[in-house]
């Protein structure tokens, strides 16, 4: 591997792999790569009863040469470790899936969880698929209007959550939550009494039978629910179904180039999409060994867990990156990461330095990949094999059309066939991970598509070498470390503070994060702005919020810029802050 040339390329020697890679020949793997070859890649239920994406992660492995193999070393935030081989997770979350069926829990029936990476999450994850429960992971920084809002639109019937989490954030909640039947508790501190209306998760999976049988299970019965957020209205939950897991093997082994041998660590929260896709299903699907480190960020420890646990693929996020290359690439090179062979990120814009900071650091770049809930899966990828252009996110994956489009007054999209143009990012429907509604949103769902094209709603550009070069959403959501926040749900919490006349959110710049989260409020008569106002404006969203979501800047206005039609100028307030130009204001509400 050489450092980037003038033209900022990594080249790659194939020959100097440590692995020969899975994907060799881009061209020719797109050219052979079918997505029915690749279902018939994973074993499917005994006697033909469909496809379950439990039974392919642990049962099938459980009852093979993986049976002990290490299926998942969970890190305490202690230093304590737990390790659960292949059975024992098969066993664990047959208990779980006993436990929801001896509460009377229904296939279909929502299971949410709101923990950290703490062991029961795992197994509740697994436990509610195979009793074909549609699994939904919440952010445990989420505040609890997030979890509120999520609950109620996905109507949770069992929640899991621990002790601390259930009484700081839930309980006040859960009479506005009448359909949820049962919350499962893990305590966090051993001894401590529980919450009323809760039930102790850990003496029912001790009494809990450790076998279960999958029921039949079709390849289009809806899996997981993932909660995403567009620019106005409710949070979206997209729906995505058992065969998903096609997409999250065939990708794993191609995107991330997954060996058997491999010992692998997704920094993801489950709470996020790409830590269930990755950080749960695709590694064991492979029946690698999954790393899950129960603390925050902390860049020595990561250091210390890559080296110590032999880690050989790493999946990360560009913040993360980020904060390691504050530290310099010293601490990394002190060190010796004697398995690491693969780094890949995903989930912002990952910049060049971070790219080549890797060889510095690890020997190794890393590569950016593209994705998001919608897709279930990987899309565009930087792949082992392949030169990489730092800054861009690699090319489509086998098996994935993409294309740049401009959408047409028609509903129809426009092809931008010609490199280097601008386009939204669409992708041909028809991957098996792809999602399959925003629950109980239809008109929503439909909006994404035009014929037979997904509309992304990131813009990017396509250079001549088919590389795909992200430039920007489309639309005003904000990514800040990764999460993805929708301005609507944060103005929204503003406006129950009895100061506030109106609020504005966008995403400003932020070295590390990507963007933070700023609100532009105006007040009320009768209220002056002031630095104790601001302090309890922030204090008052944040507890409602989340630390996640809540806004880290706070500006008070007179009035915020609106559209005729009275709906806020994100756009606007984002170029002012910026001191960008303002565009065309030819629908701006005059005396804005
Ligand atoms: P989420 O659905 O939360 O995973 O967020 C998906 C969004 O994150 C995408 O639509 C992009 O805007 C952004 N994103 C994901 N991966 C990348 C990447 N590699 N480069 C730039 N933006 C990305």
């Amino acid at each position: 591997m050489t450092p980037p040339d003038e033209d900022s390329l990594i080249r790659k020697d194939v020959s100097a792999l440590p692995v020969p890679p899975n994907l060799a020949d881009y061209e020719q793997a797109r050219a052979s790569f079918r997505w029915p070859a690749a279902a018939r890649a994973l074993s499917g239920l005994p006697g033909g009863s469909g496809l379950n994406i439990a039974h392919e992660a642990v049962d099938r492995h459980a009852q093979g040469a993986r049976a002990t193999h290490v299926a998942l070393r969970w890190l305490g935030k202690d230093g304590s470790q737990r390790d659960f081989s292949y059975a024992g997770l098969a066993a664990w979350s047959a208990r779980f899936a006993n436990v929801l069926d001896a509460l009377g829990v229904q296939r279909g029936d929502r299971v949410f969880l709101l923990a950290g990476r703490i062991p029961e999450l795992y197994m509740a994850v697994l436990g509610a698929l195979k009793h074909r429960c549609v699994v939904s992971p919440l952010f445990a920084a989420f505040g609890p209007e997030p979890i509120f809002t999520r609950m109620s639109i996905g109507a949770a019937a069992v929640l899991v959550t621990t002790t601390g989490l259930y009484r700081r954030k839930v309980s006040a909640l859960r009479e506005r939550l009448p359909q949820l039947r049962h919350v499962l508790v893990v305590r966090e501190e051993a001894g401590e009494p529980l919450p009323v209306g809760t039930l102790d998760l850990a003496a029912l999976l001790e009494d809990a039978a450790p076998q279960y049988r999958i029921g039949p299970t079709r390849p289009d019965d809806p899996a997981l629910l993932h909660f995403t957020s567009g620019t106005t209205g409710k949070p979206k939950g997209a729906i995505h179904v058992h065969e998903a897991v096609v997409a999250h093997h065939a990708t794993g082994a191609l995107a991330l180039d997954f060996h058997p041998e491999d010992v692998f660590w997704c920094t993801a929260d489950p709470g996020w999409v790409t830590g269930t896709s990755y950080g749960i299903v695709a590694p064991l699907v492979h029946g690698l060994t999954l790393i899950v480190d129960e603390a925050d960020f902390d860049a020595e420890r990561w250091y210390d867990i890559l080296g110590r646990e032999a880690v050989s693929v790493w999946y990360t996020a560009p913040t993360a990156v980020r904060m390691m290359m504050k530290g310099g690439a010293a601490s990394a090179r002190n060190r010796t990461f004697a398995r690491l062979r693969f780094i890949a990120s995903v989930g912002e814009p990952l910049n060049p330095q971070a790219v080549t900071w890797g060889l510095e650091a690890f020997g190794l770049p890393i590569h950016d990949n593209w994705w998001q809930t919608e897709t279930g899966g990987i899309m565009i990828a930087n792949f082992a094999a392949m030169d990489i252009r730092p800054g861009s996110m690699g090319k489509p994956l086998p098996g994935i059309e993409a294309a740049l489009v401009r959408r047409t007054a028609d509903g129809g999209v426009a092809l931008l066939a010609e490199p280097g143009v601008e386009g939204e990012l669409a992708l041909r429907r028809g991957w098996p991970s792809m999602f399959r509604g925003y629950l109980g949103e239809e008109e929503r769902y439909l909006k994404c598509f035009a014929g037979e094209w997904y509309l992304t709603g990131d813009l990017a550009r396509r250079d001549a070498e088919g590389y795909y070069w992200f430039v920007g959403r489309a639309d005003d959501v904000i990514k800040s470390s990764g999460h993805l926040i929708g301005p609507f749900e944060v103005e929204s919490a503003f406006m129950a503070h009895p100061a506030v006349a109106e609020a504005g959110v966008i995403g400003k710049p932020d070295p590390v994060a990507g963007e933070i989260v700023k609100a532009f409020v105006a007040l009320k008569p009768g209220h002056a702005p002031g630095e104790a106002l601001r302090r309890d404006l922030l204090a008052f969203v944040r507890k409602r919020l989340g630390t996640a979501v809540a806004p880290k800047e706070i500006d008070f206005v007179a009035a915020l810029p609106k559209t005729r039609s009275g709906k806020i100028l994100r756009r606007l307030l984002k170029a002012r802050e910026l001191g960008l130009p303002e565009g065309d204001l030819s629908t701006l509400e005059p005396g804005a």
